[in-house]
């Protein structure tokens, strides 16, 4: 676990995560799943391949809906023991790459490699080095993502999804950000999105906007604003900042659970 509390003047951390696990998994162990489009599990879509999730197919949706969505694809049921071993070879390969991994989940982390410029070269050759390590060491595609500060990285690898690397370098993350559709902001699942979508709300300039117009709204909205303007006066602003991050996540589960208190008055 590592903590930076104020901004860094580099992108040195490292989000990597492997495009569709379990999918992947599957497509490496039988070479006749390569370039299809591939469901892992009958019942709730546990895992799908690129190539169903063209079709649509998404995880955690139902078995049927899939099979509708994409009759052709090959459903298969899960390994979790080949996950878990693809797992600890992946996670070697990062804790091979910097003693500094935080683990998120079974295919992902965050990778500090703010120390390792000297001996190992900028973040994007160590990213680079990373995805082809894993890609030899473990035959599994990953994404990673490089920013100042880990919610950053980690919007950098969705972005940057499947197979692809991508850094946001200092001073571009406004730019980077602002485009980008509400669902990227971590936090921000499909219903918070759809919630968002209904008000005109699609991309995170929009939020960005909407928190200054709460400026103008309740006690609660303004004391946020407050922080916003701390961040230099855009949401976007706040991720510099990990102290102020929190708000932001405060922000979102506000946004989540009532929305009503940033439209009300719009
Ligand atoms: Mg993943």
């Amino acid at each position: 676990m590592f903590v930076s509390r104020s901004p860094r003047q580099s992108a040195e951390i490292l989000h990597a995560d492997l495009d569709s696990f379990y999918a992947s998994v599957e497509q490496r162990d039988d070479p006749g799943l390569r370039g299809r489009p591939v469901i892992v599990g009958g019942g709730v879509v546990l895992a799908a391949s690129y190539e169903a999730k063209a079709y649509g197919v998404r995880t955690a949706m139902g078995g049927a809906q899939a099979r509708r969505l994409c009759p052709q694809a090959v459903v298969v049921p899960p390994r979790m023991a080949a996950y878990a071993q693809a797992s600890d070879a992946v996670f070697e390969v990062f804790r091979d790459t910097s003693p500094l991994v935080e683990p998120i989940s079974v295919d992902e982390a965050f990778i500090d490699v703010g120390g390792l410029r000297r001996i190992s070269g900028t973040p994007v050759d160590i990213a680079a080095r990373l995805r082809s390590d894993v890609r030899s060491r473990v035959g599994l595609p990953i994404t990673v993502g490089i920013a100042r500060t880990k919610f950053l990285a980690k919007v950098a690898s969705q972005e940057a999804k499947p197979d692809g690397l991508l850094l946001v370098p200092p001073g571009r993350e406004i730019a980077f950000l602002h485009p980008l559709p509400v669902r990227r902001l971590w936090g921000v699942g499909a219903v918070t999105a759809d919630k968002l979508h209904t008000h005109g709300i699609e991309t995170v300039a929009d939020v960005a906007e909407l928190a200054a117009r709460a400026n103008a709204m309740t006690a609660d909205a303004q004391q946020i604003v407050a922080h916003v303007k701390k961040g230099e006066g855009t949401v976007g602003a706040l991720v510099m900042d990990e102290a102020v991050y929190d708000d932001v996540q405060e922000m979102v589960r506000d946004l989540k659970h009532n929305p009503w208190k940033f439209l009300w008055k719009q």
